[in-house]
């Protein structure tokens, strides 16, 4: 029951961003994904709802496991990232920084699955 469609809330939080991908004009439809915004900063958008991945300060050198595409990856290759979930929760994330090759790894029900734990507040899981 959302008129509000992520296109909407990324062109409210982000209007650069938004227009960089969509334009000015009408997009095509995008329900799920996850874009990089400003100063590293990562936005998860699932149906009309957008989570914000904040990058933290890295730390150690072991490997590290994506939590989108999970593939074992050397800490170089990832970033861990704090979503807000919801408004006293934080989540850390664990991410490519290839964000493109990552999603494409992940595919469509990887994202939902992340989308699913993010926006969901870390609780419960799809079954
Ligand atoms: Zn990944």
């Amino acid at each position: 029951m959302s008129d509000h469609s992520e296109r909407d809330v990324l062109r409210e939080l982000f209007p650069g961003t938004a227009r960089e991908l969509f334009g000015d004009h009408e997009p095509p439809r995008v329900t799920l994904g996850l874009y990089p915004v400003a100063d590293g900063r990562m936005a998860l958008i699932s149906g009309g709802q957008l989570a914000e991945l904040e990058p933290l300060e890295q730390r150690g050198s072991k490997a590290a496991h994506c939590d989108l595409c999970h593939v074992t990856r050397s800490r170089s290759d990832v970033g861990i990232f704090r979503a807000r979930s919801g408004e006293r929760l934080y989540m850390y994330l664990t991410l490519c920084l290839n964000t493109e090759h990552c999603q494409r790894r992940a595919g469509t029900h990887g994202l939902e699955a992340l989308a699913a734990r993010v926006m969901g507040g870390g609780v419960g899981s799809p079954e």
